[in-house]
């Protein structure tokens, strides 16, 4: 199977999450073509000893103080950035596949169907228009992770979403896997040939649709449509989570492959972290294996949580603050901006009255995110 085929697989399974429940449960298996594999070491085939049952965050944390952990690999859903006022795209009623109808589309899939946009790219300009940066901001999760690489503990980041809230914190692009693509970039959609991202945000946000300096054809943001392939970097996976000695997974279902089986692929002795507002995937079985470990509830309170267990909570609240004081927003989308949102962070909200308007921080950092995750 392509990959491309797989992707389509795993979206429409996304999609069908709303309706069909059924299909969550095939999709626990890894499609053929993903990559995705049973892990080759087992605990008994590795030398290493397994750490003993991890009874609590502080178990976890002392992994990481104590042993020479430098290879963590995090797995992060649309849950990592709620936070940061984005609605889930399949929350039914406010979520994004279920406000569809103002767009014309024959079926809520249509609009990020490549088929669909290949004969009326309207309906997904009309929703990017939306999707482009507003004023979001990242949380204390994304600001977490980029302590994680300040560390120098960052194996790499696997993202579900395409809101660039982890390019914005700063996590640099090396460590970041965007499995679902991203607006941080743009390309024809028929023959690849790479357009200049902010002209062709430029011509959408005008209306205009931005046309491919070699066929002609339709330019479109880089983010991955039904029956498209994943983007080449995800396929790191098989090599990276081989060498990682410590999963964090946060804010995701873990319902959509090939997500759903990566976590499946480190090394058996490894020990894994649920972040999450559920049980979800491996996660679900009790009792847990003894290198498992999951924090249930409010996510960003779970990592503030786990960063205080580290001593590193001060730092972060610094790093944010340092952060979000010297970038300096740059709204795509003034009418979209969601200046007002009671849901944004604390710390964000302090940012927007202090933060200087001419500050000298770098456009890259806010020139490249949209508000939603397409996980
Ligand atoms: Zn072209």
């Amino acid at each position: 199977m392509e990959p491309a085929k797989s992707l389509e697989t795993a979206l429409v399974r996304n999609l069908g999450q709303l309706t069909f429940t059924e299909k969550q449960n095939r999709s626990a298996r890894p499609p053929r073509g993903s990559g995705v594999s049973a892990p080759k070491h087992s605990a008994a085939a590795n030398p290493r000893r397994a750490p003993s049952q991890l009874r609590n965050l502080e178990d976890v944390a002392r992994l990481i103080q104590q042993r020479p952990c430098r290879n963590i690999i995090v797995v992060a859903g649309a849950g990592i950035s709620t936070a940061s006022g984005i609605p889930d795209f399949r929350t039914p009623e406010s979520g994004l596949y279920a406000n569809l109808q103002k767009y014309n589309i024959p079926y809520p899939e249509a609009i990020f169907d490549i088929d669909y946009f290949t004969c009326d790219p309207q309906p997904f300009f009309s929703l990017a228009k939306e999707l482009y940066p507003g004023c979001y901001r990242p949380n204390y999760v994304h600001y977490f992770v980029r302590m994680l690489h300040e560390k120098g503990l960052l194996l790499r980041m696997y993202t579900q979403n395409i809101d660039g809230l982890e390019r914005i914190s700063g996590i640099p692009e090396e460590k970041l896997v965007e499995a679902h693509g991203t607006f941080s970039s743009a390309s024809c959609h028929l023959c690849y040939t790479k357009f200049p991202v902010t002209e062709a945000k430029k011509l959408i946000l005008s209306n205009k649709v931005p046309r491919c300096k070699n066929c002609q054809g339709t330019v479109k943001p880089d983010v991955v449509f039904f029956g498209e392939d994943l983007p080449k970097k995800f396929f790191l996976h098989t090599k990276d989570f081989p060498k990682a000695d410590l999963l964090i997974i946060m804010g995701t279902s873990l319902q959509i492959e090939p997500f759903a089986s990566i976590v499946n692929t480190v090394k058996a002795t490894v020990p894994r972290l649920l972040l999450n507002r559920d049980p979800i995937g491996p996660f679900q079985k009790i009792p847990l294996k003894r290198t498992d470990f999951m924090e249930l509830g409010d996510l960003v309170d779970g990592v503030k949580m786990f960063a205080r267990h580290l001593g590193w909570h001060e730092e972060i609240e610094d790093l944010i603050r340092r952060h979000e004081c010297v970038v300096k927003p740059k709204s795509a989308n003034p009418g979209k901006e969601r200046t007002k949102s009671t849901s944004r962070p604390a710390a964000v909200q302090r940012r927007k009255k202090t933060a200087p308007e001419d500050s000298s921080s770098s456009d890259s950092d806010t020139e490249s995110t949209s508000s939603s995750g397409l996980s």
